[in-house]
């Protein structure tokens, strides 16, 4: 066991001003590991929601006009902050999320502290231009940044999907307040208080605890200047809607995804292949936006191909986030766990076929889906067009080139697919006309390092996180014009 779950001190109140202040409403959070284990967390009202926007939108003036190299030295300081912390922060992630300990502290902590740094170098490489005009008159772009940034997260990836988002925004010198998912809210408001101890002033880095009406008080607030958002497509629309209600405000939304993974019969190194799609729907239990759920694959090679990944996941391990022999987490709880049992059992009804898997895992304790593999012929079945969230891979098979893309198009999502094969010329034109915010070759999945943007196209999304338009995009832009005489 890698930590004692009974052990760990959780904080139940938010950061709002730089202190400590309990909601209003107590409600109890479950670890999916063990859901008879709860931690208390209390929830903001709709003034305790106005008072963190509040306190963001008072010290923004002093944040946003702090030298740029001193908010890059504040931000530096919390990832040190963060680093130093890293054992804590990860059992918080790991007593209410499917996240296994040992990625936390391997993964996911160091992506926090790593986004930090990133961002943090952004701080004074904010540059204008001179655009041209005649010679009367000088005209420049600047940049500056929103106000106050309401930043909401989702609970598959808490603490990196939040640091997306809090790390390039305050580095832009926006204030922030981020609500964290209900389900996870632990880690958020112990690493706003490790950016407090390492400078930030107060009310720069807010956190609220809170449910989707919480969320949406704070989108629809109108002192919030702009909204950035990871969830899941029905409530990203929503939150567009809401945001146009009150000073049409600009958001950003990272939302669900389809990934196909496309693979010709020419595809490299099949055992390699074979464990990066099995991975490519186990990790995390699937609880990934950007799980690989279509395996498209080239008819000559399917019933290889589907073999090997099926031999793959009979080797997985169920157990919870603490357990050290763990390599399939806990589904997040019952309700998703029974969304899951539903789609598939839908699926096989109107039917596809079922090679492994298809149920639950009897535990005496949290909620578990074996990995499962459906044959789907039928372009519409539901494991084809569901975002299923889990660990279920829809496997449907192609002929020719013109097939296998339209095939891999053949969804509402576009956040990111995959195209195996050794052919380059055939790679690159897959890639250049599946429509995806990322294309990954001959390969599967966001690796740690934090220069490539990451964004869907279609339902999966609007605007990026990362990389150069994930900080770009916290700032807004303004023409100033001298006349010379
Ligand atoms: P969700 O949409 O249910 O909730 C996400 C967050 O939004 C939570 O904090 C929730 O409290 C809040 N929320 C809910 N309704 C709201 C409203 N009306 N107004 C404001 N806030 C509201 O999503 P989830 O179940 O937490 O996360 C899973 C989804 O997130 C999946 O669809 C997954 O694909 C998506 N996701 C996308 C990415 C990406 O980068 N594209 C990354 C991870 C997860």
């Amino acid at each position: 066991m890698y930590f004692d779950p009974d052990s760990v001190h959780t904080i139940s109140e938010m950061m709002i001003g730089g202190e400590l202040r309990q909601g209003t409403s107590i409600h109890p959070v479950a670890s999916p590991s063990r859901p008879s284990l709860k931690h208390d967390i209390g929830w903001a009202d709709a003034t305790q929601v106005n008072d963190a926007v509040l306190a963001a939108r008072n010290a923004f003036p002093e944040w946003s006009a702090l030298p740029p190299r001193d908010r890059a030295k504040i931000l530096y300081r919390f990832a040190d902050l963060v680093d130093a912390n890293a054992e804590e922060i990860a059992r918080l992630e790991s007593l209410v999320s499917a996240r296994i300990y040992s990625e936390s502290m391997a993964r996911d902590v160091k992506v926090v502290s790593g986004v930090l740094r990133y961002f943090a170098e952004f701080s004074d490489k904010i540059e204008g231009s001179v655009t041209s005009t005649p010679s009367n008159s000088l005209s420049m772009t600047v940049h500056e940044p929103h106000g106050v940034v309401a930043a909401i997260s989702p609970w598959n990836f808490p603490i990196i999907l939040s640091s997306w988002k809090f790390a390039p925004a305050l580095a832009a010198g926006n204030t922030v307040v981020l609500k964290p998912s209900e389900l996870t809210p632990f880690s958020a408001v112990r690493i706003a208080q490790l950016g407090t101890e390492a400078g930030l002033p107060n009310g720069v880095f807010n956190v609220i605890n809170g449910d989707g009406q919480v969320g949406g008080e704070l989108v629809r607030h109108p002192d919030v200047d702009y909204v950035t958002f990871t969830g899941s497509s029905a409530t990203g629309a929503q939150i567009m809607a809401d945001a146009a209600t009150t000073g049409l405000k600009p958001v950003s939304l990272e939302l669900g995804g389809k990934g196909p993974q496309l693979v010709f019969e020419d595809a490299p190194d099949l055992d390699r292949l074979a464990a990066m799609v099995a991975r490519g729907i186990t990790y995390n239990s699937g609880q990934v936006c950007f799980a690989g759920s279509r395996l498209i694959v080239q008819r000559q090679l399917a019933d290889d191909l589907t073999r090997r990944v099926a031999d793959l996941m009979s080797e997985l391990q169920f157990g919870p986030t603490w357990g050290d022999t763990t390599t399939m987490p806990p589904i997040i709880n019952k309700k998703q766990n029974d969304r899951i049992a539903h789609i598939v059992e839908q699926s096989i009804r109107s039917g596809a076929e079922l090679l492994c898997g298809g149920e639950r895992v009897e535990t005496a304790e949290g909620e578990f889906y074996k990995p499962t593999i459906l044959n789907v012929s039928d372009i519409d079945n539901a494991a084809v067009c569901e975002e299923i969230f889990g660990p279920v891979l829809a496997v449907q098979t192609f002929d020719d080139f013109e097939e296998g893309v339209a095939l891999a198009n053949h969804s509402d999502y576009g956040l990111t697919a995959s195209v195996h094969t050794r052919d380059i010329s055939r790679a690159f034109k897959a890639a250049q006309d599946i429509q995806s915010g990322t294309v990954w070759i001959n390969d599967w999945g966001r690796r740690t390092d934090f220069t490539a943007p990451f964004g869907g196209y279609k339902k999966s999304g609007l605007g990026k996180d990362m990389g150069r338009p994930g900080f770009e995009k916290y700032l807004k832009s303004k023409a100033i014009w001298l006349e010379i005489d």
